[in-house]
């Protein structure tokens, strides 16, 4: 009789070999043990800043849609358009046939925007950060980056092989003495322009002159800036006022201000056809889908053009600040739209964030490893979208918990 594939395979099986299926089953188990679990939640409906989630409607503070582009009639009157004209799905990547004109004006509209000489379409930020640095970095090259940048950049420069140097958050001097150890090598240092967790804005003309002393290039990660800091909207370098020369790698995302999904580089022509040839997050993935790329063209003007998105936004940023100063509430230094609480202990954040959804408030906690330990907070997010009684509906709800106490 013969014998079956899984019997051969048991005979040969290497008996010792530890599963890496039951490894990581245990690794989860740890998590929900400590209560660190992370948890999905499905949203049934939509409606401003309003979400519908377990049979609930619940006021959110925790989307990153900072200037309520994200349900506009005129962005999915241009998605229905383009969708009509050019189908769903761009088919391919954007080397084979994917790159669609679309795209192409989408992209002379990005890198106008920002004052760079062009810019290039990635499918999310992540890809885009990613692409970046392994186009630029070399194995062992430095990469020097604030201790509080998005996980995406530390992931990005660990996929380059380069050696990633984290200085203290916003320490120039640090980074300063980081870049020096290295004078010989090729080195990019890399920041958020507003960093995600605590809504402040990197020192970039500071980092941009150390830059410029060390011979080092200067990347941005913009992706909570756009739409929201700069005169229109053109982020924190334009706000900086920091040309292209200064800030030579300008990545932002379009999921965030501009209410759609994806992301951009801008920069220097010779940035960006480098980038074609070898960002490999570019190049062996298929393209966002044209009707996406219609619809962002249309946030892109709506988020220059509209300034009362912006002065909204700043209008219920400083009443929430003075509200919450009012109140004692742990705030943290952030005149952007992240404006997290900083409660310290995990379970309190936690514990925290679900009175708030008892009383019908959407506000996310966020624990280590996403943030350092003993630094857990409620991320809360305010957008256009808001109206100034929302914003005191929720300085009611947190008014009327145990928050002033905060032990950080
Ligand atoms: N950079 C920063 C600073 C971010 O906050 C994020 C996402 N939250 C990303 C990059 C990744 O962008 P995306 O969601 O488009 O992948």
């Amino acid at each position: 009789m013969r014998t079956s594939w899984r019997k051969k395979a048991a005979d040969t099986a290497v008996a010792a070999r530890p599963d890496l299926l039951e490894r990581l089953a245990v690794q989860t188990a740890d998590r929900v043990r400590a209560q660190l679990q992370r948890r999905l939640r499905i949203v049934t409906g939509v409606e401003g800043p309003f979400v519908e989630t377990g049979g609930r409607r619940l006021l959110t503070f925790c989307s990153n849609d900072y200037l309520g582009l994200a349900r506009d009639p005129r962005l999915i009157a241009a998605w229905k358009q383009a969708a009509d004209v050019s189908g769903v799905g761009s088919g391919s990547a954007h080397l084979i046939c994917g790159h669609r004109s679309e795209h192409a004006e989408l992209e002379e509209a990005l890198a106008e925007w920002t004052g760079r000489e062009r810019a290039l379409l990635f499918s999310t930020g992540y890809m885009a950060n990613l692409g970046v640095m392994q186009a630029l970095l070399q194995r062992g090259e430095p990469c020097v980056q604030d201790k509080l940048n998005h996980a995406c950049l530390l992931d990005g420069a660990q996929l380059a092989g380069a050696t990633l140097k984290r200085y203290p958050h916003a320490d120039v001097e640090a980074a300063a003495r980081q870049l020096h150890g290295d004078a010989d090598a090729c080195a990019l240092l890399a920041t958020d322009g507003v960093f995600s967790m605590d809504g402040d804005i990197a020192p970039l003309r500071e980092l941009a002159e150390l830059c410029s002393r060390e011979g080092a290039t200067l990347m941005v990660d913009d992706a909570h800036g756009l739409g929201v800091l700069g005169d229109d909207g053109a982020g924190s370098a334009t706000e900086a006022s920091l040309s292209e020369r200064e800030v030579p790698v300008l990545m932002a995302t379009l999921g965030k201000a501009l209410g759609c999904s994806g992301a951009f580089v801008a920069g220097s022509a010779s940035l960006i056809d480098g980038l074609i040839q070898f960002a490999r997050t570019y190049i062996y993935t298929t393209a966002m889908p044209p009707a996406l790329a219609a619809a962002t063209h249309c946030a892109v003007t709506l988020a220059r053009t509209e300034n009362w998105r912006r002065e909204k936004l700043q209008a219920l940023i400083r009443r929430f600040r003075h509200g919450a100063q009012q109140l004692g509430l742990p705030l943290m230094p952030s005149r952007t739209a992240i404006q997290p609480l900083l409660l310290g202990d995990a379970q309190r954040a936690m514990d925290t964030s679900r009175a708030l959804e008892a009383q019908g408030l959407l506000v996310v906690a966020i624990r280590p490893p996403t943030v350092p330990q003993g630094q857990a907070r409620l991320r809360i997010t305010l957008s256009a979208a808001h109206e100034e009684a929302h914003v005191d509906r929720l300085l009611d709800a947190l008014a009327s918990l145990p928050l002033t106490d905060a032990t950080v």
